[in-house]
């Protein structure tokens, strides 16, 4: 029985994630059937709470072989491959929603959705809302065409994240191991120690976005006062439990391993941008210099076959503006990033460099070509003078090749600056 959840969380406290886990507590008679699913929805949507994401459990009674997925308070939590029994849908639905209400923060805003099906929805709905911007009408009529139940408090937009965590069928998919603070501790500083933080990202080289060996800061805890101690993400699910467990830090009470669309690139529209609150891939062609405004932002602009497009780096990607700010006009770029509503920019997420024009200096006035003398700009007019015999010519100045600080290839954000969407250059091989 699928149990799919959004939008119960607030800027401030819980997380959808932990929810995962209470949900798996409360419904222990149940297995877990695969991985619980931790799908990343369009990053553009304007009214995320944070990282856009939703979740969604399998449960039923297991059959044939399973794994150790997560630790619950001192008790395992396994995953089996296989299903033997359905769960009873309608105890599935009454202790999950008595659950969703209860850590619920419906009072800070969240407007939660939950959904319980034996079967999904169309995977169309996930590309949509992966990608684009997905009505709740639409939403509704497919749970209704799959026959699923649903609760939605507080408006419930919730429904919409849910449905679409349903809806995934995994093309490419990565892991997260989440850890969880004991209930004491919530909202006090986290004890981690970053040098085995740092440690571990050199030690498994299949796990991605822990730490920015340049800052010497570690991405993988959060910075809210919220259950989460930290997570980490990986290609291989066994490496990332020795990953997870060599990390020095508070006792975790929990830990849960989740399958996830995050690192994917599966946001990315492939086209030039048009519609705001998406995110393109695209080749675009640089048309002016890059100038750094108010607040450390790189803006450039570029050329497309629909116009003039303002881009930007923003100071949080910090050494990435250094790179940008080495684009000069004519040089080709495949761009990857999100065009928001206003102003209309597109933040820029990752890009190839795919050619670089030459860029040239003045290194001297031209000789004169009577007496071969120095020579003195007329001005406005063009042309140049002999300083010896007064001699005009129109001769072009002695021009010098600068190299370019920067080369063909790809270039992307430190990992605090990233999207949990995108797919880091570590992921793609290069
Ligand atoms: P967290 O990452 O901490 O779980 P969040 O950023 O996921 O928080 P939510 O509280 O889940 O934020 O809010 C996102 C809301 O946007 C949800 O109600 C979800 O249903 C809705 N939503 C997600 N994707 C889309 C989309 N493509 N179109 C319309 N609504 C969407």
């Amino acid at each position: 029985m699928l149990v799919a959840f959004d939008d119960t969380d607030s800027l401030e406290s819980m997380c959808t994630t932990f929810l995962a886990t209470e949900i798996i507590k409360a419904l222990r008679v149940y297995d877990l059937i695969g991985l619980p699913r931790l799908v990343r929805l369009n990053p553009a949507v304007p009214w995320k709470t944070r990282g856009n994401g939703a979740l969604c459990l399998n449960l039923g009674i297991g059959r044939g072989e399973c794994d150790m997925v997560g630790e619950l308070d001192g008790t395992p939590v396994y995953s089996y491959r296989r299903m033997y029994e359905e769960a009873d849908r309608s105890l599935v639905l009454e202790v999950a929603e008595r659950t969703v209400e209860k850590w619920s923060r419906t009072s800070e805003d969240a407007s939660p959705g939950l959904v319980v099906s034996d079967r999904k929805p169309a995977q169309a709905l996930y590309w949509k809302a992966v990608r684009e911007i997905v009505r709740k009408e639409d939403t509704l009529q497919e749970l209704q065409r799959i026959g699923a139940d649903m609760v939605g408090w507080e408006g419930g937009r919730g429904l919409i994240g849910a449905s679409a965590a349903m809806a995934w069928r995994p093309r490419d998919r990565t892991y997260e191991i989440i850890s969880y603070r004991e209930r004491e501790r919530w909202g006090t500083p986290r004890y981690l120690d970053d040098i085995s933080v740092k440690e571990m990202d050199l030690r498994y080289t299949s796990t991605f976005n822990n730490f920015d060996h340049r800052t010497g800061r570690r991405a993988i805890s959060p910075h809210t006062p919220c259950p989460v101690l930290f997570g980490v993400r990986g290609d291989d699910p066994r490496e990332l439990m020795s990953a997870v467990f060599s990390i020095r830090s508070e006792p975790p009470a929990r830990w849960l391993m989740f399958l996830s669309n995050q690192g994917t690139d599966d946001h990315l529209v492939r086209g030039e941008p048009d519609l705001p609150n998406r995110s393109y891939d695209f080749m675009a062609t640089v048309i002016g210099d890059p100038s750094t405004v108010a607040g450390g932002h790189v803006i450039f602009p570029v050329s497309t076959s629909k116009g003039r497009l303002e881009c930007a780096a923003y100071e949080p990607t910090k050494d990435f503006r250094d790179i940008v700010r080495e684009l000069r006009p004519g040089d080709r770029l495949r761009l990857f990033g999100e065009l928001r509503e206003e102003p209309r920019t597109l933040n820029v997420e990752k890009m190839q460099v795919i050619s670089l024009v030459p860029v040239t200096r003045k290194m001297a006035n031209p000789r004169c070509p009577s007496c071969g003398g120095p020579t003195k700009s007329i001005g406005s007019s063009g042309g140049y003078r002999c300083k010896r015999c007064r001699s005009r010519n129109q001769l072009e100045p002695l021009m010098e090749e600068v190299p370019r600080a920067i080369s063909p290839g790809w270039y992307e954000p430190p990992v605090c600056a990233r999207r949990h969407l995108g797919k880091p250059l570590k992921r793609m091989g290069l």
